[in-house]
């Protein structure tokens, strides 16, 4: 049996990146989680998921960029994004990871290429979420996105945590106090025991506690999940506190409960659905397979059809 260990294992080995993309039976595999390789691709797939009631989030998939260039590429690629959203008049945001930006090459550099990207958003009044990535990369996300947060308004930028961190509820508190719009969600990637609970329980018993200090808030946040227990404890939490359903927003992966998206939707919840696209697919792609190792049959059963 595949593990989710061995499977964020594999999304981190950038050799196998290239190789899996050279693979079309592979890359046919990933349409269900990824909304194609441009900015149009994407866009067709916004507009489908406006006219079912929900919002979305672009996010180019390049992660962990290695030159200058590359992330420079990607500040363009974002400029690109926030003109099209307006030209063609859909319901986004975007989402960035500032290891896209040149975070493995120089904070700095980073803090400025994702400034140019919040301010074409401030300027088009528009909202760009930082992605959170893993723990190495917790505290100077944080600070990047608090000097970004010093200069835009509230509106403009917004940030991730990760509930199975045993520093989140933490971070939270703190955040709260500025304040931050937080995307709360449980968190993908491999982590060790000092830093993330190993339990699932743990995670889940942290991401009710932190979605409980959002919601009460008075900020607007996202709530980021596709499980059932946390939607449900979320739904009965703001019920009992009478707290208004336009008051913080769900968020979902494209292609994952999208029954749950558009019920959510119907039952009057705001609901987000984040729109991954681009031709660096693997490492996103991994990490959907690792959250739910049944999608690995899935996708061996139709590489064995062909
Ligand atoms: C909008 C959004 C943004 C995110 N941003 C980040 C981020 O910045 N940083 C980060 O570390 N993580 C991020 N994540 C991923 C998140 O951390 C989890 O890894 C992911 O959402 C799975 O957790 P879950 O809450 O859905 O619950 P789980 O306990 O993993 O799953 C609960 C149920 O949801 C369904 N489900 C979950 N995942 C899948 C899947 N891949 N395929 C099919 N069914 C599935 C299954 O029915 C499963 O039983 C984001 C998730 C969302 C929804």
């Amino acid at each position: 049996m595949i593990t989710r260990s061995a499977l964020l294992f594999l999304a981190r080995q950038e050799k196998l990146k290239d190789l899996a993309a050279s693979f079309g039976f592979f890359k046919r595999m990933t349409t269900r989680f990824v909304a194609g390789e441009d900015i149009d691709e994407a866009a067709a797939a916004i507009q489908h998921i406006n006219e079912l009631g929900c919002t979305a989030s672009f996010d180019h998939l390049n992660e962990g960029v290695s030159s200058i260039a590359e992330a420079e590429g990607e500040v363009a690629e974002y400029l690109a994004i926030l003109r099209k959203i307006d030209e063609i008049k859909i319901k986004s945001n975007v989402s960035i990871k500032l290891t896209q930006f040149g975070l493995d090459i120089d904070p700095e550099l980073t803090y400025r290429n994702a400034r140019a990207v919040v301010a074409e958003a401030a300027k088009r009044n528009n909202f760009v979420r930082v992605d959170m990535e893993q723990s190495a990369v917790t505290q100077v996300t944080i600070d990047i996105f608090r000097r970004l947060r010093d200069e835009f308004d509230l509106n403009n930028v917004g940030i991730v945590l990760q509930a199975y961190l045993r520093r989140t509820y933490d971070d939270a508190v703190e955040l709260l106090k500025i304040p931050a719009r937080i995307r709360i969600c449980k968190g993908a990637y491999n982590e060790p025991a000092e830093v993330a609970f190993p339990d699932k329980a743990d995670t889940d018993n942290n991401y009710i506690r932190v979605m409980k200090l959002l919601v009460s808030s008075g900020t607007y946040h996202g709530i980021a999940t596709h499980d059932p227990k946390m939607i449900d404890a979320t739904v009965d939490f703001v019920t009992k506190e009478g707290i208004g359903k336009d008051k913080f927003e769900f968020q979902m992966l494209y292609g994952v409960r999208r029954d749950l998206q558009v019920q959510l939707a119907r039952d009057g919840y705001n609901v987000r659905v984040y729109v991954p696209y681009g031709k660096h697919w693997y490492p996103y792609f991994m990490r959907r397979l690792a959250e739910r190792p049944a999608n690995v049959w899935f996708v061996l059963k139709n590489m064995v059809k062909g």
